[in-house]
């Protein structure tokens, strides 16, 4: 924890948004685990937020001061045409970030946020969803959607899902409003796959997966297999529960430079394989709707509620994975 520089509007798009809850993601993970949570780290963490909006610039049309907000993960420019239909991933100026949060800007694990281009980046929260649903809106559940979404997750289908932190939770979440028929669950953690069964899934507890697989699919593999974890090992184990024709889709953050494909077996079973990084304003219309009319409940996955200030205890609970700990939310 440390001080930093008060957040102020940085134009006449902008708003200032007074934190009340943020999020810890697989994501920030991958921050801790390389360079650890220290003022070495030199910026502040965290790309998920609630909270009240407390200042708008003159440009700002669709929120006002005293507004209950999400700050969605992926940061649109404001300024290009895809940025302005939601596709962030296709901006065209270069100044939005999927990752936007707590990297090119100042992180959300703070007491207040100064945010760019608040039309494209602030969506106001509706009474009827808490803070822990909000939370879950800004990233881990339009990600899950995303992924299953490419996957084409669809009627009757068997998905398998590899990794069930809370963005593998709510992707069998996802897969079954998609209209899956058999949701299998892989994790290293028992608890983990526990987690999933109660929401439905059929969890894989067995040492070798893809024997498992091989057997509750009657030989034929998984119509889909989504990938939330961000490992090779992993990439590959999901490449090899798809069966014929089968779809792959990764959401994992995954910064190999050398993975090592079987093409052969790939290209045998006429794989279609999909990876990227979510647009969240892509995907929020359908998930508020969704959420708000009870179909989906993204707060399932959170388990944990701690002040900001124990936010280093946070980090090291959320890394531990251990029983019982699923997502965290920080309160302002
Ligand atoms: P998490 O760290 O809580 O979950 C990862 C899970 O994978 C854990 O339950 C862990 O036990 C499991 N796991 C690890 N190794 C495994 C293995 N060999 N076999 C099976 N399971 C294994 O993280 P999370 O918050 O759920 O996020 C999941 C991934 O999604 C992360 O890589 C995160 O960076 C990524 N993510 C991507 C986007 C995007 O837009 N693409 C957005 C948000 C998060
Ligand atoms: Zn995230
Ligand atoms: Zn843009």
């Amino acid at each position: 924890m440390s001080d930093v520089a008060d957040a102020a509007l940085v134009d006449d798009e902008a708003a200032v948004v007074r934190i009340t809850a943020s999020g810890i993601c697989g994501s920030d993970l991958h921050i801790y685990d390389g360079h650890g949570f220290s003022p070495t780290t030199g910026y502040t963490l965290g790309h998920e937020a609630v909270g009240i909006v407390e200042e708008v610039g003159p440009a700002v049309h669709t929120v006002r001061p005293g507004d209950r907000v999400l700050v969605t993960a992926s940061v649109a420019c404001g300024r290009c045409s895809p940025c302005g239909h939601g596709h962030i991933t296709l901006c065209e100026t270069g100044e939005s970030g999927c990752w936007g949060l707590g990297h090119a800007l100042p992180g959300t694990q703070a007491e207040a946020l100064a945010v760019p281009a608040a039309d494209r980046n602030l969506v106001p929260l509706p009474e009827a969803l808490s803070d822990a649903a909000g939370i879950v809106l800004t990233d881990n559940l339009p990600t899950a959607w995303y992924g299953a979404r490419r996957g084409r997750c669809g009627p009757g289908d068997t998905v398998a899902v590899v990794g069930l932190g809370p963005v593998g939770l709510l992707s069998v979440l996802s897969a079954q409003v998609m209209g899956a028929a058999r949701v299998l669950a892989i994790d290293l953690v028992p608890g983990r796959r526990a987690a999933a069964a109660a929401l439905g899934a059929e969890p894989i507890d067995a040492e070798d997966v893809r024997a498992a697989v091989t057997e509750a699919t009657g030989g034929r593999g998984v119509d889909v297999a989504l990938e939330a974890v961000g490992a090779d090992a992993t990439v590959t184990l999901a490449l090899d529960l798809a069966g014929r024709e089968g779809r792959v889709s990764i959401v994992g953050v995954n910064q190999s430079m050398d993975f090592r494909m079987r093409m052969v077996l790939a290209q045998l079973k006429c794989l279609e394989i999909h990876i990227g990084l979510c647009s969240v304003q892509h995907e929020l219309p359908t998930l508020m709707r969704l959420a708000t009319a009870g179909r989906i409940d993204p707060s399932v996955v959170v388990t944990h509620t701690m002040d900001l200030a124990e936010g280093p205890d946070a980090y090291a609970l959320f890394a531990s994975r251990a029983e019982g700990v699923g997502k965290i939310l920080l309160r302002a």
